[in-house]
């Protein structure tokens, strides 16, 4: 790049910010614009380590991907905190588990109320960024969390949940999986209807884990832009969860946005190779699970830590940011890292500390500032704040759903 050196200084001179040289510059450039940008994180996992491990978010910890030294060290502002509930929680007290992992981030506000603080809404991130706190969100991760219940599901709204992963890797009474078998074709009508009362609550649907037709009949459904909160580009790693090219192009034409996971395994084909028949057997033993849970979990520990390690670099997250940009422009895209959800991190983006690396190599590639605001978290606000004012004027047209799973699928247990 050195015999390039005088035309970007060129460029530079005339206010041309079309590429970066590396140096105390960009440094600069990079630092501010981490210091402007509200950085969003659509999914990370900690809170499992909360609920499980008795985990707490205040001093940095050697193991794991998250804590406040290391967001406050990234610039982490807002991270959506996931409310997991495992498959073989279905049938064994869902809802309950999910209050659980609620809970948990209640506590982490309680214990650290000059650091972090529950966040709702745009406003809600927007002050809390003016005030130097990370916002804490929540997304509920596996529709069957709600128990076929659109009442529970407005509980958990209530509670503050912003976003609901409609499943996980299994197909439940209303989604099909895109690890699982499609037993609706996509959504079912009772599923359509949970679609509608999170638009009506003003609670994002999220496409990622589910299968494509699913992702299709939520498109066709859904009042508001949706979000994908965690996965990559098929086109670049070719697994299931993550999205091919034509759907990417259907949630950007619906304004949504897809947030790229950061696991290897999503970001390249070799680490997919493989990992990912290792995550189909770990996926098998959580659904088969119901019985014999714990066991079932000492087991997929036992998996997950025996899956070989294949190193990526962290430029693989950035041809997938190139990927979709090129496909449908910089509005459609962000961060969802998986943290502390996936085996592996790219070498270079190890844990949550890394992210200004991110902001320095869009910059260096000549992304506007603009854009790699946006990027960093502007455009999943943009579909948040869209979300809610759907949900607005969906509440002064409509009552709340009473619509119940037994009324709209007949046929449910046949
Ligand atoms: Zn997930």
């Amino acid at each position: 790049m050195k015999r390039h050196a005088p035309f970007l200084v060129a460029l530079a001179l005339f206010g041309c910010h079309v590429s970066q040289t590396a140096g105390p510059g960009l440094d600069r450039q990079a630092a501010a614009v981490q210091r402007r940008a509200i950085v969003v994180d659509t999914h990370v996992d900690t809170t499992s380590r909360l609920l499980d491990e008795g985990f707490d978010l205040e001093a940095r910890a050697t193991t794991g991907h998250l804590d406040l030294p290391r967001m406050r060290e990234g610039g982490l502002g807002a991270p959506f905190f996931s409310i997991y509930v495992a498959a073989e929680w279905v049938g064994r007290g869902a809802s309950r588990r999910a209050l659980d992992m609620i809970d948990t981030v209640y506590e982490q506000c309680d214990r650290h109320p000059s650091e972090i603080a529950l966040a709702v809404s745009v406003a809600d991130a927007e002050r809390l960024h003016r005030e130097g706190r990370v916002a804490a969100f929540m997304g509920i991760e596996g529709g069957h969390a709600i128990e076929n219940s659109l009442r529970t599901l407005r509980e958990f709204h209530r509670l503050g949940v912003r976003y609901m992963t409609l499943t996980h890797v299994n197909t439940n009474d209303w989604a099909d999986s895109s690890t699982d078998d499609a037993r609706w074709g996509g959504l079912n009508a009772f599923g359509r209807e949970v679609v509608r009362e999170m638009n009506r609550l003003g609670m994002m649907v999220d496409v990622s884990h589910v299968s494509d037709d699913c992702i299709r009949d939520v498109l066709e459904t859904s009042e508001a832009p949706i979000i994908a909160s965690h996965s990559s580009c098929r086109a670049i790693s070719n697994i299931p969860r993550n999205l091919p090219d034509d759907l990417i192009r259907a949630i950007a034409a619906k304004g949504g946005v897809v947030q790229l996971n950061f696991g290897t395994l999503f970001l390249s084909q070799a680490a997919a190779g493989v990992a990912w028949p290792a995550i189909e057997k770990i996926n098998a033993l959580r659904k088969s699970a119901g019985s014999n849970p714990v066991t079932a979990n000492e087991e997929i520990e036992r998996m997950r830590k025996s899956i070989p390690t294949v190193h990526v670099p962290a430029e693989a997250l950035i041809d997938h940011i190139d990927h979709v940009v090129k496909l449908v422009g910089a509005d459609h895209v962000g961060l969802g890292s998986d943290f502390d959800g996936v085996p592996s991190v790219p070498d270079g983006l190890e844990d949550c500390s890394k992210l200004p690396w991110i902001t320095k190599r869009l910059l260096e590639k000549g992304y506007s500032e603009d854009d790699v605001i946006k990027i960093l978290g502007g455009n999943l606000l943009r579909v948040l704040g869209e979300c809610e004012r759907v949900a607005a004027r969906l509440q002064r047209e409509r009552p709340p759903s009473t619509a119940t799973i037994e009324k709209l699928v007949p046929d449910l247990h046949h």
